[in-house]
């Protein structure tokens, strides 16, 4: 009787997938894009970032995003950078959690039309 553990596999699949649901109840705000540190030189000829050795301005931070197939950037103040990096960090936990509450998904399916098509 190979099917006889299906009920408990799924009721594990359902447990873990009930557990990944709360913890995308409580992420924090989301937004899209990432944040780089840049160093930047000017047009300034006599400028300190074209000396020798060249001492870049900066450092600043900067989003970066596809939006509709552009790419947009942002230079941000140091508290926006903190602001940006939190909420960028948000948005790949919400990801991670969300393909592997697809993938337990998945298995969960699968047993179900499985057991279905046994019956
Ligand atoms: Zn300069």
């Amino acid at each position: 009787m190979p099917n006889a553990k299906t009920p408990d596999r799924l009721a594990g699949y359902e447990h873990r997938y009930r557990e990944l649901a709360e913890q995308l109840a409580t992420i924090g705000l989301i937004h899209s894009g990432s944040v780089t540190r840049r160093y930047t030189h000017c047009a300034n000829p006599g400028c300190k970032c074209h000396a020798d050795p060249p001492q870049p301005h900066g450092p600043y931070d900067q989003w970066t995003a596809k939006i509709n197939g552009k790419t947009v950037t942002r230079r941000l103040s140091p508290a926006e950078a903190e602001l940006y990096n939190e909420w960028i960090a948000n948005d790949r936990q919400l990801r991670r959690i969300i393909k592997q509450m697809r993938q337990i998904a998945a298995k969960a399916a699968a047993l179900k039309l499985k057991h279905l098509a046994d019956q």
